[in-house]
């Protein structure tokens, strides 16, 4: 197990682990931070055979730089949100984490709103932040123009280059390695990016004192987890288009939520609808998530200042992905974020509607799993001998009282038997 007991913010893992050991038990998220941290003459991002996207050192890094990842590493170190964000509004739900204000939401450009993943929250509220001057770039991500099929990290300082952006990339990408260079430069700026890398700036805001200026807000989604490359590879291949034919891989959006749209450079196109894509079990592919995901303790943005999943229409209790206006909810977990939201919607950036509590648990119930079973997962890493991450301040006694000790020691036994069989490693490269 790596760390010590004592969960303090920014205090060193006694026995950490090196990039190898992180990258090779699965717990790298890659999320481009370390290389940000030390630079791409020492380290890059590159995809690995895995499918994911990893860092690959090109000198032996020394014990300073190793110990500042350590640190800020999201694959081994999360800490929950604190209770003192709720304490005057809202609430600190067990499940759900802080709440400070809730909406259902959508952008009011239509353009935006038809051609996001959702309801092109996400893209209306950055354009607003850059727009009203409160930050002057956009740290987020977009398809990559030279291979369609690859995503890579974007800092956009325009609306245009924002809305540019819009859309789910359900493939690897490290959105984090510009973060240090825009530090260096002065830039304020928003992250729009997943949990874990809300997480990874949350870590670095505590050895590094220019955070919490210069990165006044994160916003996120809720996640499903991170599928490999193989599974867009997979989708060429049956389109049958090669990747150096693809001129545009679009995972949703142009519709709520859209088709997973495949253009070859020749012009053929191909559409599969989102249950097609994700739900259609004769399909040559999956959603083959990584591992860190499978442990991932906040899936749902609890770090975030907004966190904005979608707003899914419910039929008979259930969520359907049926064609529709896009939706998201808005989840404000700060303060910060509660005036972000509220001042969007008044310059008219976004609508809001009003959504519950109640309606969320029925709507996202797909996230309980991976939250209420995460302290049993972790247990079994750690009984199983594996190294294991330190996640903190999660609710793990509440989580366990929810999960109830079957459904726990079910998760336990599961999980340990994987990791026995080594089912959590991965290759290096
Ligand atoms: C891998 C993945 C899993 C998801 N799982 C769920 C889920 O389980 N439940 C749920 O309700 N919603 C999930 N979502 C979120 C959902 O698909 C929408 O993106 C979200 O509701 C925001 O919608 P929007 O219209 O406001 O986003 P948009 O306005 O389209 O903006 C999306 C923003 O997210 C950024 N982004 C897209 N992909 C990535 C990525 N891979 N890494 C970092 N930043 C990215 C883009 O740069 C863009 O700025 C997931 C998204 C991703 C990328
Ligand atoms: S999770 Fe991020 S910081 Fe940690 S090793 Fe992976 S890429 Fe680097
Ligand atoms: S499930 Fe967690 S670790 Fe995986 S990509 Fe999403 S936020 Fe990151």
């Amino acid at each position: 197990m790596f760390g010590t007991s004592c969960d303090e913010p920014g205090q060193q893992a006694v026995n950490a682990p090196d990039l190898e050991t992180i990258v090779t038990h699965g717990l790298c998220t890659g999320c481009g931070l370390c290389a940000s941290l030390a630079g791409r003459d020492r380290l890059t991002m590159q995809v690995s055979s895995y499918g994911q996207i990893r860092p690959r050192a090109r000198e032996k890094l020394d014990a300073a730089t190793l110990e500042g990842i350590q640190s800020i590493c999201p694959g081994i170190r999360v800490t929950g949100p604190d209770a003192s964000q709720v304490a005057s509004v809202g609430t600190m739900h067990p499940v759900w984490g802080p709440i400070r204000s809730l909406h259902r939401g959508w952008a009011v450009d239509e353009a935006v709103r038809f051609r996001s993943a959702a309801g092109g929250s996400m893209t209306a509220l950055a354009v607003f932040l850059l727009e009203s001057g409160k930050v002057d770039s956009i740290l987020h991500v977009r398809a990559s123009s030279a291979k369609p099929m690859l995503t890579d990290a974007q800092v956009s300082t325009t609306a245009e280059e924002v809305k540019s952006g819009a859309q789910s990339r359900y493939g690897p990408v490290a959105p984090l390695v510009p973060v240090h260079r825009l530090l260096d430069e002065g830039r304020r700026f928003a992250l729009v990016g997943k949990p874990c890398d809300v997480a990874a700036i949350r870590n670095l805001a505590r050895i590094d004192p220019r955070v919490e200026e210069q990165i006044p807000y994160c916003l996120t989604t809720f996640c499903g987890g991170i599928p490999t490359l193989h599974t867009a590879r997979k989708i060429a291949a049956h389109h049958g288009v090669p990747e150096d034919e693809i001129q545009v891989f679009r995972w949703r959006g142009n519709g709520w939520p859209g088709p997973t749209h495949v253009e070859a450079r020749d012009g053929r196109t191909y559409d599969l609808t989102y249950d097609q894509t994700w739900f259609d079990p004769s399909r040559p592919w999956s959603y083959d998530i990584q591992f860190r995901c499978k442990i991932c303790p906040d899936a749902i943005g609890e770090l975030a200042d907004v966190s904005c999943p979608d707003g899914w229409v419910m039929k008979g209790g259930t969520p359907t992905h049926e064609e529709a206006p896009g939706v998201n909810l808005l989840i404000a977990r700060t303060e910060r974020g509660e005036r972000l939201v509220a001042e969007a919607a008044a310059a008219g950036a976004i609508e809001l509607a009003p959504f519950t509590i109640a309606q969320l648990d029925a709507m996202h119930g797909d996230h309980l799993p991976r939250k209420l079973e995460n302290p049993a997962r972790i247990a079994a890493l750690k009984v199983a001998g594996a190294p294991a991450p330190r996640f903190s301040g999660f609710r793990r006694w509440r989580m366990i009282w929810r999960a109830g000790l079957w459904r726990s020691f079910r998760a336990f036994s599961s999980t340990k038997r994987r990791i026995l069989a080594g089912a959590h490693r991965e290759p290096l490269l």
